[in-house]
């Protein structure tokens, strides 16, 4: 959500560099972009609303400038126009922000007094002014960015130009990501590294609160008035991790690295037999209880994994959204785990979340894709899913990689109470082991989905259903519909449909059913019936083999594997029926409108 780019280096090259971050970082989500470089010691600022290419057509890629910053706006404060899009300028300061200046009203009313008048309707800008005006106190630039944790609620990821030093770019942040890439005789500033990871994996990361001045030979972090030492640290992925190869769409490499991910996810823990499974697990046994918490898809697989830790390792698991946990009434056992799932791991909601399982003293386990992102480093333990990058604004493999994970814990905690039987250990281990043949099979079923989509893209509404884990993954199907193809759906599990939901199928109403479930499957075939009855089209998604044929419409057939597994292969009909109803309906697919990949505010 939105991206920062900054640079300070010497070859004069700062426009393009601040154009090529921004399109890496485009991913992310934003409405309209701009930026601002120093050009023959001016600031000169250019800002455009919309699609960067409407930026990229008012630059001047010939101007020579050696320190600048960018941004692309997802809009919170302030509708989507030029004026709105950063950077902003007020008095001698310049900045692009990531975040919400929560009592920015306040601060806005004591600056009107002082006499400064605004031009947007922005958080930003207010804050802009606020600098400003500080400044103009103590002459001193870093000063002034060190007041901001004392005056100013909210988020913000912050890079700053201050026009009597145009040697240095000025940073800032707290609940916002924000790091520093390093290298030799220049340096980067980005939301996230994708920005600069063709020109150095070096990088130093920011912790809330943090400030610091950048030039292009230094970088100087601050903590609350005193020095920080710098650590550097090292990326190990390469600009070719974020390439599309010869994909279409990102969202379509990304499913068909699916059988990579679920390989990388389980190879650790899986490589030699149970042995490997324990060893290298941290040790859960001793808690009672398990709290997931996160957003989104996350949730979700969440919500597959509440039933796999319930069934295999009989533990007691909640599973609760980010946004409201934070807000409620914190009812957290000290014998509780709290496990928080997250891809980009910054996630605003989940992010405070995490924060308030620890203060209260509880474990906590970070399921995290980036690695070294914030989650990961203020989770208690942290356990990667090996994804990879994921630049599709709508999850895919991340969430395969989540799904998997958590079954290996619920595997792992199966055998140490004693649960597991040797017969289902056996079937789990050499499912694993099948389990990309599984997935390519799938792959190989394209046409078919193609099919299906061809039949949900021409209504405006889906119901998915299911019971259970197939419960779960329907959440998860009709959430892909939503994001990528715009089509208004619901999940509903099938047996709360005769409800109320129900007076909703007439003739024709698409029904996606999914019966992968065995513990459940007949009932899920009884509600299938009641919708059929008033006229649903039904595509069912299932690993049965004998399924009476007048229980759908179409079928998708998924391979027959242990249920620790199998929601890892019932996900990818429902992640390419999306994208292919979304491909039809002309939607762009990787970059949903009003969408952002990292959902940095709350
Ligand atoms: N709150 C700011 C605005 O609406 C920043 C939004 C962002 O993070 O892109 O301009």
């Amino acid at each position: 959500m939105c991206g920062i780019v900054g640079y300070v280096g010497s070859n004069g090259s700062c426009v393009r560099v601040l154009i090529d971050g921004l399109k890496r970082l485009e991913y992310r989500g934003y409405d309209s972009a701009g930026i601002a470089r120093i050009v023959s010691d001016e600031v000169k600022l250019t800002k455009e609303s919309g699609n960067l290419d409407n930026l990229v057509s008012n630059i001047d890629f010939s101007e020579t400038s050696n320190l600048g910053i960018g941004h692309t706006r997802w809009a919170t404060h302030g509708k989507v126009d030029k004026v709105n899009a950063h950077p902003h300028k007020v008095g001698k300061f310049t900045l692009v922000h990531n975040g919400i200046i929560e009592n920015y009203a306040d601060i806005k009313n004591n600056l009107l007094l002082k006499g400064y008048t605004f031009k947007t309707q922005t958080d930003t800008e207010v804050l802009c002014a606020l600098l400003d005006y500080l400044y103009k106190r103590n002459n001193n630039v870093l000063e002034s960015i060190s007041r901001l944790p004392l005056l100013v609620t909210g988020s913000y990821a912050l890079c700053i130009i201050c026009d009597d030093d145009k040697d240095n770019l000025y940073v800032a942040k707290n609940n916002s990501p924000l790091i520093i890439g390093v290298n030799e005789g220049e340096n980067y500033v980005a939301s996230d590294a994708q920005a600069f990871i063709d020109k150095t994996k070096k990088y130093v990361s920011l912790e809330d609160l943090d400030y610091g001045k950048i030039s292009k030979d230094n970088v100087r972090i601050y903590h609350d008035g005193k020095n920080k030492t710098v650590q550097l640290k090292r990326f190990e992925f390469g600009l070719s991790d974020i390439s599309k190869d010869n994909y279409e769409h990102y969202m379509l490499k990304e499913i068909y690295e699916e059988k990579e991910v679920f390989v990388r996810t389980t190879r650790p823990y899986l490589d030699n037999g149970i042995t490997s499974l324990i060893d290298k697990m941290p040790d859960f046994s001793k808690y009672k209880k398990i709290r997931i918490i996160a957003c989104g898809s996350a949730t979700h697989a969440g919500l597959v994994g509440k039933q796999m830790l319930e069934r295999y390792a009989e533990i007691k698991t909640e599973v609760e959204t980010a946004s409201e946990f934070r807000y409620n009434k914190v009812f957290l056992d000290k014998d509780e785990l709290v496990i928080v799932i997250s891809q980009s791991g910054e996630t605003a909601d989940t992010l405070e979340a995490l924060k308030i399982a620890n203060n209260n003293g509880n474990d906590t386990l970070g399921i995290i894709n980036e690695k070294g992102s914030t989650i990961a480093r203020l989770s208690k333990i942290v356990m990667y899913t090996e994804a990879g990058k994921e630049i599709a604004v709508a999850t895919t493999k991340a969430y395969l990689a989540q799904v998997t994970m958590l079954s290996l814990i619920a595997l792992n905690l199966s055998f140490k109470k004693d649960l597991l039987e040797k017969a289902v250990l056996k079937r789990v281990l050499s499912d694993a082991q099948l389990l990309t043949n599984y997935i390519q099979e799938l792959f190989e079923k394209r046409q078919e989905y193609q099919k299906v989509a061809d039949g949900l893209a021409t209504h405006n509404g889906v119901f998915f259903i299911g019971r259970l884990t197939d419960y779960a993954l329907a959440m998860e199907g009709s959430l892909k519909l939503k994001e990528i193809s715009y089509t208004h759906s619901e999940a509903y599990p099938a047996g709360e449909l005769k409800h109320g939901t129900i007076s909703l199928i007439e003739d024709k109403t698409p029904v996606v059913a999914l019966i992968t479930d065995d513990v459940i499957a007949s009932k899920t075939i009884s509600n299938i019936k009641e919708v059929k009855a008033r006229g649903a089209h039904v595509i069912v998604i299932t690993n049965k083999d004998n399924l009476e044929d007048d229980v759908y419409d179409e079928i998708i057939k998924i391979p027959k594997v242990c249920d620790l597994f199998s929601p890892v292969l019932a996900v990818i009909p429902l992640q390419l029926i999306a994208y292919e109803v979304a491909k039809i309906k002309g939607c762009t697919i990787d970059k949903p409108k009003n969408l952002a990949k990292s959902v940095t505010v709350e």
